[in-house]
């Protein structure tokens, strides 16, 4: 079934000014009688143009709808509808580039549910053919200079466009012009960097924390088309953006929840947004937060000087760097290492029915992380794969790996 993105005009707020019927340029699409402002959804074209001028905000209203709420339905209306079930519309994200990308990327636990309290997330508001256009308003490379991993934190600017995201969401970006097929290029997924509020809170706007990817081949070194399409921008670009995407790699709505998040580079995105979210809501929960953080070196560990700056008592980090930390002659020292250094605080909150567990960043980090949590199980007297089970099945281990 397709999905649509609905606009909508909220009876309850609009003051029925006709601001937005005399602003739209297309005849009909906004009309009115002695009840309500309403949007015909075959005539809306989206241009936004509506949104700014209207005083109280009224007309920027959106739900993700099956079939479109007809006239007569809006009409009627008192007050807007709830967003249907997000259920009702994962089959149309089934069907969508980003889900399929998303599947790969979740393939490590299988399909888990969101937990159970977190926040409704919206997706598939903005697609290929109507994509969101955001303005780039910095471009900041966080790793030193002269390292091998130029990240970069970007910071995107919606203006007056709706872009409703959570912290653990990924948004799509189209990289222009088409591959050697001549065929428009693929979307490529980037994690959300911050907070649900904004990078800046009430600038609409969003953080990613994106890595140009350089691989070799025909003798020959290239870089990857998304990443360094990305990494080049300048401030005032213009970008196209689709999503947001992910219904389950979500924080729990719950200040008592404990997050173990577990990383490496760009990985860190998600978590860079769940630990503002925490900051800002305040320290009234009991909930702790645990950080296992992997890179080469402290030059190549994106937002490393940030990260000093954040309390001990709201995160507790492990950094591990691979380069610099030996366990022997053989074995360098990576995040699933660490983990075991701190198996016993692990063990307590896995113990703990309100601990969440998740990973994010390299393929590659899961079996170690797997295996270290399995250690810390049999050594502590607890049983992983029942653990896993139980975690999985109530929403509270989530894989994001790619
Ligand atoms: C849910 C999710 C979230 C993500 N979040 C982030 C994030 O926060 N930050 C981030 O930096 N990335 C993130 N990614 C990864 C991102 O989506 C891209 O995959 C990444 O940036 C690489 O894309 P690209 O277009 O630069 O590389 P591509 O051009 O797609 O190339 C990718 C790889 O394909 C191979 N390849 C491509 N062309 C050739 C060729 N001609 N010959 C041989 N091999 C070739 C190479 O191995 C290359 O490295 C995320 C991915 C997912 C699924």
């Amino acid at each position: 079934m397709t999905a649509l993105r609905q606009h909508l005009i909220d009876p309850e707020v609009c003051i029925r000014c006709n601001t937005c019927e005399e602003n739209c340029p297309v005849e009909g699409a906004i009309e009115h009688n002695e009840d309500n402002y309403v949007v015909n959804s075959d005539l809306c074209n989206y241009c936004m143009n509506c949104i700014a001028p209207c005083p109280t905000g009224a007309i920027d209203n959106w739900r993700m709808v099956n079939d479109a709420y007809s006239l007569e339905d809006q009409y009627s209306w008192d007050e807007l509808p709830e967003q249907i079930e997000l259920a009702d519309i994962t089959d149309e994200a089934g069907e969508s580039e980003a889900a399929s990308i998303l599947d790969t990327a979740h393939a490590g636990t299988g399909a888990v549910p969101a937990p159970a309290t977190a926040s409704k997330p919206v997706i598939n508001m903005w697609t290929r053919e109507q994509p969101a256009k955001a303005t780039v308003t910095g471009n900041y490379r966080i790793t030193e200079e002269g390292t091998d991993s130029d990240i970069h934190h970007i910071v995107l600017d919606f203006g007056s466009q709706s872009f409703p995201v959570l912290e653990g969401q990924s948004i799509g970006i189209i990289p222009p012009g088409t591959d050697a097929k001549g065929k428009p290029h693929l979307v490529r997924l980037y994690s959300i960097a911050s907070a649900r509020d904004g990078e800046r809170p009430g600038y609409n706007n969003l953080a990613l924390t994106v890595k140009r990817v350089t691989f070799e081949a025909d003798g020959e070194t290239h870089e990857g088309v998304g990443s360094s399409y990305m990494c080049n921008l300048n401030k005032g670009d213009e970008v196209q953006v689709t999503g947001p995407f992910g219904n389950t790699f979500l924080m729990p709505n719950d200040p008592d929840a404990n997050l173990v998040m577990i990383c490496t580079g760009t990985g860190a995105a998600p978590f860079r947004g769940m630990t503002e979210r925490r900051r800002r809501i305040g320290g009234n929960g009991a909930g702790k937060m645990m950080l296992f953080f992997g890179a080469r070196s402290p030059s190549e560990l994106p937002y490393f000087g940030p990260l000093q700056k954040v309390p001990s008592n709201l995160l507790d980090q492990e950094l591990v760097f691979s380069r610099m930390t030996k366990l022997d002659d053989q074995q360098k020292e990576y995040v699933q290492h660490r983990m075991l250094k701190r198996s016993t605080d692990l063990a307590n909150l896995l113990k703990d029915s309100n601990t969440y567990i998740y990973l994010c960043g390299l393929k590659g980090m899961e079996d170690g992380v797997e295996q270290s949590f399995d250690k810390i199980c049999s050594d502590n007297g607890l049983n992983w794969s029942e653990i896993r089970q139980t975690l999985r099945s109530e929403g509270r281990y989530h894989i994001e790996t790619y």
